[in-house]
This record gives C-alpha cells, sequence and structure tokens, in this order.
C-alpha cells in the first residue's frame, strides 16, 4: 500500500487502531473483527515485540505472533503494521507480509539504530511510521526521517507520541505540541498522526488529547484498542474497547483548516482585535522596561546589587498566586515572569555598566 497517499487522500482523519500486544490469536482476531465492523479503521495495529522500561513486564510474544496479526489482517481485509527495532525484526516482519512497520519511541532515539533499520529496509517500499524520540528533541526525530530517506524510503509518516518526563501529574508523555507543530514546518509533505493512548497513559484523557490533535489539524489517530483492556498485558490503563474507541470517535468534532467566507472574516475581525490587544503588551513592556532603567540608575548610584533574591521571589510567587483568577497557569506565569526578569536585567545592567558591552545577552 501507498500510505502517505492513502493518508492525504482520506476525507476524514486517517485512523490505527488494535491492541498495544498481540497476545494470542483469538485476541488480535477478535479485536480485528470488531475494529472492521465499523468501516473507520483504516489500519490494524499489533505489536509483537514489546521495547519494555522494566525486563519484568511482558515483552511481547515475538515472531510467533506475526502469523496472528496477519490472518486477522487478512480476515478482516485491513493492512496491519506492527513495531520494528532492528534488522532481525525487520526481515520477518516484511517475511511474514507485515504492510507498514513503524519505528518506536525508544528506538528514535538511538541513531545505530535507526540506520540499521535503514539499511535493513534498503531496496524495500514498505511504509514506515516514525514515532517522536522519547526525549524532546526535533533534530533526533528529523535525523531518523533522513536516515530512511537516504536509504530510498519514500513513503514515511511521523507519530506524535509525547515526551518522557519524570512524575507528570497528568499525562504520561507530556505533548509539547509545539514539536510536532515545528516538524510539520520542517517536513510539510509528511502526514502525522497523533497517538493519543501513550501521550494520555490513561483512558479519560483519550478524548481530550484527540481533540487536540485534530484541533491542531493532524492527518489521523493511532488509538490502543483491545476486548478486555484491563486484562491487557501491556499498557492496560490507556486500551479501550472497540465499542468506546467508536464512542469515543462519534465524540470528537472535526473542523475545517480553511474557515468559510463568513467565519473567515469574523476571525479576521478577532484577530485584528487581539492585535490590538498585543500591540498594548508591547507598550507596556517597553514603559515597564523604562521603568527598570530608572531602578538600575539609583541603584548605581547608591550601589546596590540589580538582583535582590528575597524581592524578585516575592514578586514572582504573587503573580504565581494570582494566575488562577486570571485564568492563567501557574506555568504560563511563571515563564512570563522569568522572561521578564531577564529582560529587565538586561536594561538595568545597560544603565548600570554602560560601557560593558551586552551585545551577546540580546
Ligand atoms: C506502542 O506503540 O505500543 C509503543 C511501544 O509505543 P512508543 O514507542 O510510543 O512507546
Ligand atoms: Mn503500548
Amino acid at each position: 500500500m501507498n500510505l502517505q497517499k492513502t493518508i492525504k487522500s482520506s476525507s476524514k482523519p486517517f485512523l490505527i487502531a488494535g491492541p498495544c500486544s498481540v497476545e494470542n490469536p483469538d485476541q488480535v482476531m477478535e479485536v480485528a473483527c470488531a475494529l472492521a465492523e465499523s468501516g473507520r479503521i483504516q489500519l490494524l495495529r499489533g505489536g509483537i515485540w514489546k521495547p519494555r522500561t522494566r525486563p519484568d513486564s511482558f515483552e511481547g510474544v515475538g515472531a510467533i505472533g506475526l502469523p496472528w496479526l496477519i490472518e486477522a489482517g487478512k480476515a478482516v481485509k485491513l493492512p496491519v503494521c506492527t513495531e520494528i527495532a532492528n534488522k532481525n525484526h525487520v526481515e520477518s516482519a516484511l517475511k511474514a507480509g507485515v504492510d507498514v512497520l513503524w519505528i518506536g519511541a525508544r528506538t528514535t532515539v538511538n541513531p545505530f539504530a535507526v540506520q540499521e533499520i535503514a539499511d535493513a529496509l534498503k531496496g524495500t517500499n514498505v511504509p514506515v511510521m516514525i514515532k517522536n524520540p522519547i526525549n524532546p528533541d526535533l533534530e533526533l526525530w528529523i535525523g531518523a526521517f533522513e536516515r530512511l530517506e537516504n536509504a530510498g524510503i519514500k513513503d514515511l509518516t511521523a507519530i506524535h507520541r509525547g515526551f518522557s518526563v519524570y512524575n507528570h501529574p497528568k499525562y504520561r508523555n507530556v505533548p509539547n505540541w509545539e514539536i510536532p507543530i515545528a516538524f510539520r514546518e520542517r517536513m510539510p509533505n509528511i502526514p502525522i498522526i497523533c497517538d493519543p493512548s501513550h501521550i494520555s497513559g490513561k483512558r479519560d484523557l483519550l478524548l481530550e488529547v484527540s481533540q487536540k490533535g485534530l484541533d491542531l489539524n493532524f492527518d489521523g489517530l493511532m488509538i490502543e484498542t483491545h476486548p478486555n483492556p484491563d486484562s491487557a498485558w501491556s499498557d492496560a490503563a490507556q486500551q479501550v474497547t472497540p465499542e468506546n474507541l467508536f464512542r469515543l470517535l462519534n465524540q470528537l468534532v472535526q473542523r475545517s483548516p480553511s474557515p468559510d467566507k463568513g467565519a473567515k472574516k469574523e476571525l479576521e475581525e478577532i484577530r485584528d482585535k487581539i492585535s490590538v490587544l498585543d500591540d498594548r503588551v508591547f507598550d507596556l513592556l517597553s514603559a515597564r522596561m523604562k521603568m527598570s532603567e530608572d531602578a538600575g540608575e539609583l541603584k548605581r548610584d547608591h550601589n546596590i546589587t540589580i538582583f535582590q533574591q528575597e524581592h524578585w521571589a516575592k514578586m514572582k510567587n504573587k503573580r504565581i498566586e494570582m494566575a488562577k483568577g486570571y485564568d492563567l497557569t501557574s506555568f504560563f506565569v511563571q515563564q512570563m515572569m522569568d522572561a521578564i526578569h531577564q529582560e529587565s536585567i538586561r536594561h538595568q545592567t545597560k544603565v548600570m555598566n554602560p560601557k560593558k558591552d551586552n551585545s551577546t545577552e540580546e
């Protein structure tokens, strides 16, 4: 199949579903039948080799499961995909007749592994999807695409599955949406699929993350689906039954990237008003920095240091406490205050040490 073409010509978001791991022939057949019946799923997923954080977790059934996945796909007339992480996986998967391969997040981080896969794929025309690396490194993600392109693999698609962080209160993998957006700017011809399952880590976040992906104009979704999620051998908390997948899909609102004429005019008006407000923010920031320079002059004349830790901590905490009342996140306020503070120090330094060259701080 030509995956890029299929995704791009799909009028609705391209949907990939299936279990995190293939467990046995009945499990994958059961879920495939339920998914295919809806007519909405275009690609069946199933993990055969599972890269797991801890060695005592289930690491996939291995090559023995390939014919189970292939049979299930054939029975319901859906192409199938699986994750590969080395050249042996590539050879076994292609020999078994897997239609689409994907490189997992833990493999994309490793250029040796990606190069080995690229070399093993040379001379084939199999479509490959590349998940973002687990760390938020756009260049590493792009580098993996370049390695495959250099090996002559042209049918490439990206999967955004979020980025690892320690102990996040909400996400299993934080989305850092700005990274897939930057990816799209750099590689505009590569379709991007959102993987809400691995971003969320739990079922009740799937709808919110899926909607966000669609609102950001992603080309499709990959959602882990299992006949009996709670007893799944991997990623149990984030998998859903086919029935709940369809319920979720029915709740998604599909918005158009290009507004119709009436909406376009209204949107332009709102954007004009936003632009006026942004101008005011600039004026205020500029006035604020002039005030910092006044403080700098006073500090210079009285030989006071620029930075007074206690005062700054008080100012910053006050703003963070105010955040909620203004419907701003404390994370945003913290970042904004830090940025304002840095710029303010630059202005004060300019006044206090006029002969020193500040150009490197700009
Ligand atoms: C998976 O898709 O089951 C998987 C292991 O994903 P990731 O590489 O995103 O962790
Ligand atoms: Mn999984």
